[in-house]
């Protein structure tokens, strides 16, 4: 119950139509309803922050991915951190900080079947220690599953060699900004692509680049140059973010024997048809290897690699860049910002103080 006996509504952001192409207003609704009671051994938690993900577009579409799409009519899937609302459950008291697999909305009630189904497989919904951290924000950026996909992109997939040159495609996002620091921590020499002069900026200054591509306006052939010339004897490690003419650009600069890590391919979620790399012919000539990345493979080491990362924050050798917008009703434009880039680093959104 809210206020003076008033039921406690919930506002939710549904997906109600299926995006073709780029996502317009018009596939989502913002709809409240009042909150259900809470169920037997279940809690209800208090979402303050969800994670804006480029994934949430794939959820979108109709097909399996890793994951079931969103259901239409179902509030947006996201990872969001809150406090435990009202709990009939021993583990999950009022006022615990916790993490989960939720949606884009208010209050999220988790069931008992939920809370024993999250826990045998590993659990998404967690309780959270927020003492050691400056904000709970940072269990969705640096600390979540979004800085280890670079934590172990880098660590367990690509295991760079000091002196071996990684090229990063989508460098000053969320994935992008921790691979540069944890690439040049291990010697690696990295070199970041980025659109516009303020990211490049960053990319040197805070995210670990040695040097920065600015892609925007330039034609594939250019941007094909720029890397050979950051690059004269070729890219031995790609950490791909982006996909489309940039991956092409890679590929045409791939080093002997080099490996591409296939994390993401943003540019190509709001295509209305397939669209690929175009020359995939340079892996045979230059006997390269292009291999496909989850970070959940990891999730058993997502505690320990966590840690690791609250470490190197601490000690300032890790910064974790966040851009928190505010609001549930600023869900759409807040989530376009992935697709138009003005976000820098890990696109959250705040829902409650
Ligand atoms: P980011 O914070 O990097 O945000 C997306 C960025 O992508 C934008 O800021 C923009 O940067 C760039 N971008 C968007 N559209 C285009 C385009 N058409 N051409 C070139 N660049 C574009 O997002 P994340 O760090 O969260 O995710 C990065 C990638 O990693 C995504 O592809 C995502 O799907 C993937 N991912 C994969 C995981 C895995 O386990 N495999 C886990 C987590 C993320 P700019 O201004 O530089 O253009």
């Amino acid at each position: 119950m809210g206020i003076d006996g008033e039921p406690l509504m919930n506002r939710q952001f549904l997906l109600i139509r299926r995006p073709q192409g780029e996502p317009v207003p018009a596939d989502f609704q913002l709809v409240e309803t009042p909150v259900p009671a809470t169920p037997p051994g279940g809690f209800v938690i208090r979402n303050h922050f969800a994670s804006l993900d480029p994934a949430q577009r794939g959820w979108m579409d109709p097909h399996d991915s890793y994951m079931p799409p969103i259901a239409l009519g179902a509030p947006v899937r996201a990872m969001t951190v809150g406090r435990v609302h009202a709990s009939d459950n021993p583990d999950y008291a009022p006022g615990d900080w916790v993490l989960g697999l939720n949606a884009l909305e208010d209050y999220t009630v988790v069931d008992s079947g939920r809370v024993d189904l999250l826990v045998r497989s590993g659990g998404f919904t967690r309780k959270l220690d927020v003492s050691f951290v400056p904000s709970p924000t940072m269990f969705l950026s640096g600390f979540g599953a979004v800085g280890l996909t670079g934590y172990f992109g880098v660590l367990e997939a690509l295991r760079p060699k000091a002196g071996e040159t990684m090229l990063v495609s989508g460098a000053a996002g969320a994935v992008g900004s921790i691979v540069g620091q944890i690439g040049r921590m291990q010697g690696a020499r990295m070199i970041g692509i980025a659109g516009g002069a303020e990211k490049c900026r960053r990319l040197t200054a805070d995210f670990g680049y040695d040097i920065a591509i600015d892609y925007k306006g330039k034609s594939q052939r250019a941007l094909i140059a720029e890397i050979a010339s950051a690059a004269p004897g070729g890219v031995d490690m790609v950490f791909e973010n982006v996909g489309g003419d940039i991956l092409d650009a890679a590929l045409m600069n791939i080093a002997q024997r080099g490996r591409i890590l296939l994390c993401g391919l943003i540019s190509e979620y709001n295509a209305l048809g397939p669209v690929g790399a175009r020359n995939i012919w340079n892996l045979i000539v230059r006997q390269a290897n292009m291999f496909g990345f989850l970070v959940t493979d990891y999730i058993e080491q997502y505690d320990e690699a966590g840690r690791q990362m609250a470490q190197w924050f601490a000690e300032g050798t890790v910064k974790v860049e966040e851009d928190i917008q505010s609001g549930l009703e600023n869900a759409y434009p807040a989530f376009m910002r992935l697709f138009t880039g003005a976000n820098t680093g890990k696109l959250i959104l705040k829902i409650a103080d």
